[in-house]
């Protein structure tokens, strides 16, 4: 058997090697308690190239293997491997070194090391923008607009603050050949330019599931992508990064019906309504791009099993129900979303299959990126073909197209402050945030101050509340006592029909395909239900969850509690090893700093667990996607109270004053029209419906939330609200007077929940506030 070694290259951004430099590799030994050395120090060649022949006799293991690299010059500004893999700067006796994470594959290391300072933003912005989600993103681009109309040297400029880093497939190429899409991609400029930036989770299976669990903010708190805060009975899952939500949405683009605008008027006295929030609607959906995917392929005539199955019982339902809202489509139940697909009219050809080439004429053609849906089923875990039109791109082209747009990423706001004194050059407010770039993971960050004449307040529901809250404690700020309230879970609720009684092909196809908006009794619309997919990689997992629930079906145990508490009851309590227990209560409690190093283990624990307490031989010869193929699981969304009331809490962070209340009857109208669901789809009609987070007690009741809405409610006064309808930021608790030049634009100026999937009605409502802030010309189309 050959010796193994460890072999890399080392370059700089520009892909030019680095000869002489000093490397060495290092083992963790003994539970991670001791290291030690592999091999005498090596030199890179003239090719930037090393090996290095590990002379440890006693249990060698690569998979615990680091590098040590020495920065004798002490010229280096970062070092990373790869991708995800950034080197921690360690000052020993003076020395400047280098030490990596654990390296994925020993015999391929590519190490860049960066010359290049980082680019620090100016003092000064015209306008500083924070987050970069679909308000973020909008008013963005439509002030880059307007200020490069107005100033060709691009001196007036726009800052965006955004606490998450860049994302981007690892199939896209990292060199602009073979690609028709933007020059240099997005990839390139993010690898050139050291700005931090990961891969989406892949490949998809339980190593991608991993990643999955490891880019939550929970084990990874400064780069992760999924955030999950616990707010006492409500779990609410946002992302973090540049594109916000619109990186891990299901792409639904859905309008409310005008009813619920309507209530905006007549309810809470706001001057907006349905009809003049329509053209806006009508701009949001060209902005974003729709389509509707419900087929097998992009030419096929096949319906997607999970569709068909959905978009039947719905038909059904209505026929004999008539609750179904069928008027303005005429029970067109394919959802919008914002994903490319291969246009069929394009290739309407005789044998009706496209060749490459008249994708990438149609491509270059039409100057559409050629990047379609292939149906992977993952659109949340981010899109391998990067079919999907998430705001990362639109950011992207901005800046390649020079307009003045400084994106900041790893940059978390801390508060905001109106300076009385400043007014004379009208750089009236500091924005204090925390530089995270060259952070290590140590969370401290470098805090910085940038004055601005305009900010824009977009760090979604949860992060523009927090602050908001924050400066106000902090007296920065004199905002409205009505902070924090109206906050909304969008009555969303869900529901699993295990088992079907046909095959869904679950993993399959966009993780939704299908729409079905319900009245109540007295013709109102009151609710929508949605399809759900299961990506492949959690499809072990999901699956023995959602059997293990349907085991328990009937059972007290079932009814009384959720599945957090089952769970926490039943599994946890199983698991022999007290340390995994301890990880997994904590991961359920909320935000905690589990290493992803424990991670693989315990995962692979609780699927075994449930492996064990469920399947039985012939299930576990299963396939994933077979063992999720009689599974649907249903999303409802309802118009529920905003009962919500959001404070500081402990730590200074967002939470609950109070448990969320489910008492409105909508979430029992939901739940009827998933028993209907169930009755048509369900192998045991409405038995085989599951609530995994429901309960007959009301304490025990909680949900999860990918739509958290309101804490900063617009409103026609301060009395009531923290914004008007422009998104201008009330000053004192009562009256209109404004802060100038102040705005919130994201998911927390939404006064109510709306029935459907908010991001279209976010859109919208930014761009009627960037035709005020940047002139109708200038709002991005
Ligand atoms: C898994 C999932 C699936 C979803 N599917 C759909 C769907 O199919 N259709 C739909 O309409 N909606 C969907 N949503 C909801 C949708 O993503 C949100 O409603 C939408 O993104 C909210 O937009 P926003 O502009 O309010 O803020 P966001 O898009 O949340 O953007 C806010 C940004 O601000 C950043 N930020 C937060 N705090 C700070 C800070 N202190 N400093 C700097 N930056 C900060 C965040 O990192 C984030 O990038 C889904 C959400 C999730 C989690
Ligand atoms: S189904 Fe797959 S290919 Fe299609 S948009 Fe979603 S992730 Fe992309």
């Amino acid at each position: 058997m050959s010796q193994p070694s460890i072999r890399g290259k080392i370059q700089d951004l520009d892909k030019k090697p680095l000869p002489g430099i000093i490397i060495e590799a290092y083992q963790h030994l003994f539970f991670n308690i001791f290291d030690i050395s592999l091999a005498p120090a090596v030199f890179t060649d003239k090719d930037g190239t090393f090996t290095i022949h590990p002379n440890m006799k006693l249990g060698l293991d690569m998979k615990k293997v680091y590098l040590v690299i020495s920065d004798p010059n002490k010229k280096f500004v970062s070092v990373r491997e790869g991708d995800d893999n950034k080197f921690d700067k360690n000052i020993d006796n003076g020395n400047i070194k280098w030490k990596s994470g654990i390296v994925e594959n020993t015999d391929d290391i590519d190490i860049t090391v960066s010359f290049r300072p980082l680019q620090v933003p100016d003092d000064k912005y015209e306008s500083v923008v924070i987050g970069s989600g679909f308000g973020g993103t909008i008013i963005s681009l439509a002030l880059a607009k307007k200020y490069n109309a107005a100033d060709p040297t691009k001196k007036t400029r726009i800052c965006i603050l955004e606490r998450g880093q860049w994302w981007v497939s690892h199939k896209m190429p990292s060199t602009s050949h073979d690609t028709i899409d933007l020059k240099p991609t997005i990839r390139e400029y993010l690898e050139k330019n050291d700005i931090p930036h990961s891969l989406w989770a892949h490949p998809d299976d339980l190593k991608g599931l991993i990643k999955v669990f490891a880019n939550t903010r929970a084990f990874n708190p400064i780069k992760g992508l999924y955030d999950h805060k616990a707010l006492k009975n409500v779990h609410a899952i946002t992302a973090s990064g540049v594109g916000g939500g619109s990186l891990v949405y299901f792409n639904i683009t859905e309008r409310p019906p005008d009813s619920v605008l309507d209530r905006w008027g007549s309810e809470l006295g706001l001057d907006i309504n349905s009809t003049n929030l329509k053209p806006y609607y009508d701009i949001a959906e060209k902005f974003i791009g729709v389509n509707t995917i419900t087929t097998t392929a992009g030419l096929g005539k096949f319906k997607l099993r999970r569709g068909q199955v959905f978009q039947d019982a719905v038909k059904t339902i209505n026929d004999k129900v008539h609750n179904v809202i069928d008027t303005n489509r005429i029970l067109d139940l394919d959802a919008r979303l914002s994903i490319t697909d291969i246009p069929t009219s394009v290739f309407d050809t005789a044998n009706n299959h496209p060749t490459t080439d008249d994708i990438e004429k149609y491509a270059v053609t039409t100057n559409k990126q050629n990047n379609v849906c292939q149906r992977q089923g993952r659109c949340g875990l981010g899109c391998i073909p990067g079919a999907r039109h998430t705001l990362n791109k639109q950011l992207y082209g901005a800046i390649s197209n020079s307009q003045p747009i400084d994106v900041f990423p790893l940059s978390e706001v801390v508060t905001i402050e109106k300076i009385d004194g400043d007014e004379k050059d009208d750089y009236k407010y500091s924005v204090t945030f925390k530089d995270h770039r060259e952070d290590n993971n140590n969370e401290k960050g470098i805090e910085r101050i940038i004055k601005a004449r305009t900010v824009v307040l977009a760090a979604g529901t949860l992060g523009s509340t927090e602050i908001l809250w924050r400066s106000k404690k902090q007296g920065k700020l004199d905002i409205s006592d009505a902070v924090g309230t109206r906050f909304s879970t969008n009555g969303d609720m869900f529901g699993v029909i295990n088992p079907t009684k046909d095959n869904v092909d679950a993993s399959r196809g966009p993780m939704q395909t299908s729409i079905a908006k319900f009245k109540d009794n007295q013709g109102n619309f009151a609710f929508s239900v949605e399809d759900i997919g299961i990506p492949k990689m959690f499809a072990e997992l999901v699956a023995g969850m959602f059997d293990f629930l349907a085991s328990k079906k009937g059972t007290a145990l079932f009814s009384n509690n959720n599945l957090v508490d089952l769970f926490r009851e039943t599994i946890l309590n199983r698991l022999n090893d007290r340390s995994t227990m301890d990880h997994l209560f904590k991961l359920l409690e909320g935000p905690n700093l589990v290493s992803s190093d424990v991670l693989v283990n315990k995962i692979n624990e609780i699927k075994n667990v449930l492996e064990k307490l469920t399947l039985d031989d012939k299930r576990r010869a299963q396939s994933p996607e077979e063992r999720v193929s009689n599974m649907l699981m249903l999303f409802g969304i309802g118009t529920d109270d905003q009962n919500g009331h959001l404070i500081l809490g402990n730590n200074n962070q967002i939470d609950l004053e109070n448990d969320y209340k489910f008492t409105h009857p909508v979430f029992n109208q939901i739940i009827d029209a998933m028993k209907l669901f169930a009755k048509e789809i369900g192998a045991n009609a409405e038995q085989s419906l599951l609530l995994p987070l429901w309960s007959n007690i009301e304490k025990n009741k909680q949900q999860i939330t990918a739509h958290p809405l309101g804490g900063c409610p617009m409103s026609a006064n301060a009395s009531r609200g923290v914004v008007n309808s422009l998104g201008g930021v009330y000053k004192g608790n009562s009256g209109t007077s404004q802060y100038p030049d102040l705005f919130v634009v994201d998911g927390s100026i939404v006064p109510s929940s709306l029935g459907v999937n908010p991001s279209l009605t976010i859109s919208a409502l930014a761009f009627r506030i960037a035709e005020v802030l940047a002139g109708t010309d200038n709002v991005p189309k």
